[in-house]
């Protein structure tokens, strides 16, 4: 069988729910904490508890054949693993429908904003991933408690300047000079800083857990069986070292670029306008005093101080970001006073 046949038939695995019955070395304890959700827990002694979690959004595609890449490795004893993991596969309906989500965006429902959303398939699933977590993190807390990560990997909508990029949800406690290093050794050519908490996975599992998380943006969204996996190749390097406990890569690259968010563009009318090209590609730097966007009683301008537009999606909800300006930050976002 060719490796695009085997990670294909992985895929087909997945979606037909069979995963469950995959075989596990005698050192790794395998437990499925709900449909595609494993915690894999090492035998010996491990310092780090990490959730990866891929397909919050169905059509994300390349992610998570990715992490179903890795899962095959740690079943056939290929890959080591020497920390906790546990590993979420966010959105298996929408995956089947290959389909971003099927009522609402689960990635504004996390932090208890599903209780609030319209009854549907991806409250429930909210609701029961961030139960899921707290049962990993509590069950791992001995060992864990100032070592939790997350990483939630995604791929963008639209064409962005920096082809992958991470952001960190907005938080008051602490993040590791790791978790840098981390992010560098992943190959990253953008960290970008929330400043305002949020409704996403990696926003939930920072503030509840105080855990170190991120969400990874690694390409642009394709169907499955069509992502070239090469493009991913150094963050699943990354990915594979830190479940392994080994030395990460060394960074190939130019050095990372940080920004912060300035402002968030809230629609909240519905004559809302976004005054920029659809095709706009994510950290397009635009010109100062351009008027980005407008609703009644309110204007956006481009200041000098932070030219560049996220993340721009005229078609949100009202009540919604309808895009993000951010500022250059200084490295490893240590903020300036
Ligand atoms: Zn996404």
């Amino acid at each position: 069988m060719t490796s695009s046949a085997k990670e294909n038939a992985l895929v087909e695995a997945l979606l037909a729910c069979k995963l469950a019955s995959l075989p596990l070395p005698a050192d790794v304890k395998g437990t499925w904490l709900a449909e595609g959700v494993l915690q894999l827990i090492p035998a010996e002694p491990w310092q780090q508890a990490t959730v990866i979690s891929a397909g919050i959004h169905g059509n994300e595609t390349a992610p998570i054949e990715m992490l179903l890449r890795i899962l095959a490795d740690i079943s056939s004893g290929k890959q080591p693993l020497h920390q906790a993991i546990l590993v979420v596969f966010g959105n298996l309906p929408s995956m089947r429908a290959n389909k971003r989500y099927l009522h609402n965006d689960m990635n504004r429902l996390f932090g208890g904003r599903h209780a609030q959303a319209k009854p549907g398939n991806e409250s429930r699933r909210a609701a029961q991933l961030e139960q899921v977590v707290a049962d990993f993190f509590a069950s791992t807390a001995p060992q864990s408690q100032s070592n939790r990560l997350h990483l939630d990997l995604h791929t963008a909508i639209r064409g962005s300047r920096f082809a992958q990029f991470s952001l960190i949800p907005f938080h008051r406690h602490a993040y590791h000079p790791s978790f840098f290093a981390l992010q560098e050794a992943c190959g990253l050519d953008a960290v970008v800083q929330h400043t305002a908490p949020g409704g996403t996975f990696s926003n939930f599992t920072s503030d509840a857990f105080g855990a170190q998380s991120c969400t990874l943006e690694l390409g642009k969204a394709l169907p499955f069986g069509q992502n070239d996996l090469t493009q991913f190749a150094t963050t699943e390097a990354a990915l594979r070292a830190l479940i392994a406990g080994e030395t990460l890569p060394t960074r190939d690259k130019a050095p990372v670029r940080y920004f912060s968010v300035a402002e968030s563009i809230i629609k909240s009318d519905a004559r809302f306008t976004l005054n920029l090209d659809p095709q706009a590609e994510n950290f397009t730097e635009l010109d100062v005093g351009y008027e980005i966007a407008s609703q009644p009683g309110k204007h956006w301008t481009v200041s000098a101080k932070a030219p560049y537009i996220l993340f721009p999606n005229a078609g949100v909800a009202l009540g919604l970001r309808a895009g993000m300006l951010l500022q250059p930050a200084s490295p490893c976002l240590s903020l300036p006073d």
